[in-house]
Protein backbone atom coordinates (compact mmCIF):
# COMPACT_ATOMS: atom_id res chain seq x y z
CA UNK A 1 0.00 0.00 0.00
CA UNK A 2 2.83 2.15 0.23
CA UNK A 3 2.85 3.16 -3.39
CA UNK A 4 -0.47 5.04 -2.88
CA UNK A 5 -0.34 8.81 -0.76
CA UNK A 6 -2.92 8.34 1.98
CA UNK A 7 -6.08 9.34 1.02
CA UNK A 8 -5.91 6.38 -1.77
CA UNK A 9 -4.35 3.93 0.40
CA UNK A 10 -7.34 4.85 2.82
CA UNK A 11 -10.17 4.61 0.70
CA UNK A 12 -8.28 1.02 -1.18
CA UNK A 13 -8.54 -0.35 2.09
CA UNK A 14 -11.86 0.10 2.96
CA UNK A 15 -12.94 -1.08 0.06
CA UNK A 16 -11.29 -4.18 0.48
CA UNK A 17 -13.12 -5.15 3.29
CA UNK A 18 -16.14 -5.58 1.26
CA UNK A 19 -16.85 -9.55 0.42
CA UNK A 20 -15.59 -10.32 -3.19
CA UNK A 21 -13.64 -7.60 -3.27
CA UNK A 22 -10.07 -8.15 -3.80
CA UNK A 23 -7.00 -5.65 -3.45
CA UNK A 24 -7.14 -5.70 -7.59
CA UNK A 25 -10.64 -4.77 -7.66
CA UNK A 26 -10.39 -2.74 -4.99
CA UNK A 27 -8.02 -0.26 -6.64
CA UNK A 28 -10.21 -0.24 -9.68
CA UNK A 29 -12.55 0.77 -7.72
CA UNK A 30 -11.08 3.73 -5.86
CA UNK A 31 -9.64 5.26 -8.65
CA UNK A 32 -12.88 5.02 -10.57
CA UNK A 33 -14.27 6.70 -7.86
CA UNK A 34 -11.30 9.59 -8.25
CA UNK A 35 -12.48 10.02 -11.85
CA UNK A 36 -16.17 10.49 -10.86
CA UNK A 37 -17.35 13.83 -11.13
CA UNK A 38 -17.98 14.98 -7.13
CA UNK A 39 -22.02 14.67 -7.24
CA UNK A 40 -21.54 11.08 -8.16
CA UNK A 41 -19.24 10.33 -5.59
CA UNK A 42 -21.75 12.54 -2.88
CA UNK A 43 -24.84 10.52 -4.09
CA UNK A 44 -22.67 6.78 -3.82
CA UNK A 45 -21.73 8.11 -0.29
CA UNK A 46 -25.01 9.13 0.74
CA UNK A 47 -26.82 6.39 -0.64
CA UNK A 48 -24.94 4.27 1.86
CA UNK A 49 -25.47 6.10 4.77
CA UNK A 50 -28.90 6.61 3.94
CA UNK A 51 -29.70 2.62 3.73
CA UNK A 52 -27.35 2.97 7.19
CA UNK A 53 -29.46 5.28 8.79
CA UNK A 54 -33.25 4.27 7.26
CA UNK A 55 -32.86 1.10 7.80
CA UNK A 56 -33.21 -1.37 10.83
CA UNK A 57 -34.63 -4.44 12.33
CA UNK A 58 -38.78 -5.23 12.22
CA UNK A 59 -39.48 -5.75 15.36
CA UNK A 60 -41.70 -8.72 14.64
CA UNK A 61 -39.67 -10.71 12.18
CA UNK A 62 -36.30 -9.24 12.60
CA UNK A 63 -35.88 -8.48 8.55
CA UNK A 64 -34.46 -5.38 7.65
CA UNK A 65 -36.66 -3.09 6.86
CA UNK A 66 -37.46 1.21 6.96
CA UNK A 67 -41.09 0.98 8.61
CA UNK A 68 -41.72 -0.91 11.67
CA UNK A 69 -43.62 -3.55 11.55
CA UNK A 70 -41.87 -4.11 7.86
CA UNK A 71 -44.39 -4.54 4.72
CA UNK A 72 -44.71 -8.62 5.04
CA UNK A 73 -45.77 -8.34 8.77
CA UNK A 74 -48.47 -5.43 8.68
CA UNK A 75 -50.04 -6.62 5.29
CA UNK A 76 -53.31 -8.40 5.96
CA UNK A 77 -53.00 -10.32 3.14
CA UNK A 78 -50.23 -12.50 4.66
CA UNK A 79 -51.41 -15.93 6.64
CA UNK A 80 -50.09 -14.86 10.11
CA UNK A 81 -50.65 -18.90 11.11
CA UNK A 82 -47.37 -19.84 9.31
CA UNK A 83 -43.64 -18.31 9.81
CA UNK A 84 -40.48 -19.39 7.53
CA UNK A 85 -37.31 -19.19 9.23
CA UNK A 86 -34.38 -18.25 7.47
CA UNK A 87 -30.77 -17.23 8.03
CA UNK A 88 -30.74 -13.84 6.68
CA UNK A 89 -32.67 -10.88 5.11
CA UNK A 90 -31.67 -12.10 1.20
CA UNK A 91 -33.02 -15.66 2.07
CA UNK A 92 -36.21 -13.83 2.80
CA UNK A 93 -35.60 -11.83 -0.71
CA UNK A 94 -35.21 -15.13 -2.51
CA UNK A 95 -38.40 -16.44 -1.47
CA UNK A 96 -40.27 -13.34 -1.97
CA UNK A 97 -39.15 -14.22 -5.56
CA UNK A 98 -41.21 -17.45 -5.53
CA UNK A 99 -44.84 -15.68 -4.50
CA UNK A 100 -45.88 -18.82 -3.62
CA UNK A 101 -45.53 -18.42 -0.33
CA UNK A 102 -47.98 -15.87 1.83
CA UNK A 103 -47.06 -16.36 5.25
CA UNK A 104 -44.93 -14.21 7.96
CA UNK A 105 -40.88 -14.69 8.10
CA UNK A 106 -38.50 -14.91 10.71
CA UNK A 107 -35.32 -13.76 10.36
CA UNK A 108 -32.39 -15.64 12.71
CA UNK A 109 -29.54 -13.47 11.64
CA UNK A 110 -27.33 -16.76 11.58
CA UNK A 111 -27.15 -20.08 12.04
CA UNK A 112 -25.82 -22.17 15.10
CA UNK A 113 -22.22 -22.65 14.65
CA UNK A 114 -19.94 -23.83 17.29
CA UNK A 115 -16.93 -24.07 15.40
CA UNK A 116 -17.71 -20.28 14.93
CA UNK A 117 -18.59 -19.42 18.47
CA UNK A 118 -22.48 -18.47 17.18
CA UNK A 119 -24.80 -20.22 19.87
CA UNK A 120 -28.23 -20.12 19.87
CA UNK A 121 -28.33 -17.08 21.59
CA UNK A 122 -26.62 -14.99 19.68
CA UNK A 123 -29.30 -15.32 16.75
CA UNK A 124 -32.84 -14.45 16.75
CA UNK A 125 -34.50 -17.69 18.56
CA UNK A 126 -35.54 -16.14 21.48
CA UNK A 127 -37.54 -13.86 19.12
CA UNK A 128 -39.13 -16.42 17.59
CA UNK A 129 -40.19 -18.44 20.44
CA UNK A 130 -42.10 -15.29 22.06
CA UNK A 131 -43.78 -14.96 18.40
CA UNK A 132 -44.94 -18.16 18.58
CA UNK A 133 -46.31 -18.64 21.60
CA UNK A 134 -48.02 -14.86 21.50
CA UNK A 135 -49.53 -14.28 17.61
CA UNK A 136 -51.41 -17.96 16.89
CA UNK A 137 -48.83 -19.63 14.39
CA UNK A 138 -49.71 -23.26 14.10
CA UNK A 139 -46.49 -24.22 11.41
CA UNK A 140 -42.64 -22.64 11.49
CA UNK A 141 -41.30 -23.81 8.43
CA UNK A 142 -37.42 -24.30 8.92
CA UNK A 143 -35.58 -22.94 5.80
CA UNK A 144 -32.52 -22.35 7.24
CA UNK A 145 -29.46 -23.37 4.47
CA UNK A 146 -29.31 -27.59 3.82
CA UNK A 147 -25.82 -27.12 5.21
CA UNK A 148 -24.67 -28.26 9.21
CA UNK A 149 -25.07 -25.27 10.39
CA UNK A 150 -28.68 -25.05 8.87
CA UNK A 151 -29.67 -28.51 9.78
CA UNK A 152 -27.92 -27.88 13.33
CA UNK A 153 -30.63 -24.70 13.33
CA UNK A 154 -33.30 -26.00 12.24
CA UNK A 155 -32.71 -29.36 14.51
CA UNK A 156 -32.40 -26.80 17.45
CA UNK A 157 -35.51 -24.84 17.05
CA UNK A 158 -37.96 -27.94 16.37
CA UNK A 159 -37.00 -29.61 19.25
CA UNK A 160 -37.55 -25.63 21.48
CA UNK A 161 -40.85 -25.75 19.33
CA UNK A 162 -42.24 -29.51 19.35
CA UNK A 163 -43.42 -28.98 22.77
CA UNK A 164 -45.72 -26.34 22.43
CA UNK A 165 -47.37 -28.16 20.26
CA UNK A 166 -46.42 -26.05 17.13
CA UNK A 167 -46.03 -27.64 13.54
CA UNK A 168 -42.36 -27.42 12.58
CA UNK A 169 -41.68 -28.34 9.05
CA UNK A 170 -38.62 -28.54 6.89
CA UNK A 171 -38.28 -27.71 3.20
CA UNK A 172 -37.52 -30.59 0.71
CA UNK A 173 -34.01 -30.73 -0.47
CA UNK A 174 -34.44 -29.71 -4.16
CA UNK A 175 -31.66 -27.06 -2.88
CA UNK A 176 -28.22 -28.79 -3.18
CA UNK A 177 -26.64 -29.96 -0.27
CA UNK A 178 -24.08 -27.59 0.93
CA UNK A 179 -26.31 -24.89 -1.09
CA UNK A 180 -26.99 -21.16 -0.57
CA UNK A 181 -30.65 -20.55 -0.62
CA UNK A 182 -30.04 -17.02 -2.20
CA UNK A 183 -28.45 -18.87 -5.10
CA UNK A 184 -31.29 -21.14 -5.60
CA UNK A 185 -33.82 -20.31 -8.71
CA UNK A 186 -37.45 -19.33 -8.05
CA UNK A 187 -38.13 -23.33 -9.46
CA UNK A 188 -36.06 -25.31 -7.27
CA UNK A 189 -37.22 -23.17 -4.20
CA UNK A 190 -40.46 -23.42 -4.84
CA UNK A 191 -40.14 -26.86 -5.23
CA UNK A 192 -38.35 -27.60 -1.97
CA UNK A 193 -40.93 -25.28 -0.13
CA UNK A 194 -43.74 -27.48 -1.41
CA UNK A 195 -41.73 -30.92 -0.53
CA UNK A 196 -41.18 -29.42 3.18
CA UNK A 197 -41.46 -32.55 5.95
CA UNK A 198 -42.75 -32.51 9.22
CA UNK A 199 -39.81 -32.59 11.88
ZN1 LIG B 1 -41.52 -7.89 9.94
Amino acid sequence: MDFFIEPIARLINELSRLPGVGGKTAQRLAFHILDMPKEGAQRLTKAILDAKEGIRHCSVCCNLTDADPCRICSSPKRDGSVICVVKDPRDVVAMERTRDYRGLYHVLHGTISPMEGVGPDDIRIKELLHRVQNDGVKEVVMATNPDVEGEATAMYVSRLLKPLGIKVTRIAHGIPVGGDLEYADEVTLSKAFEGRREM
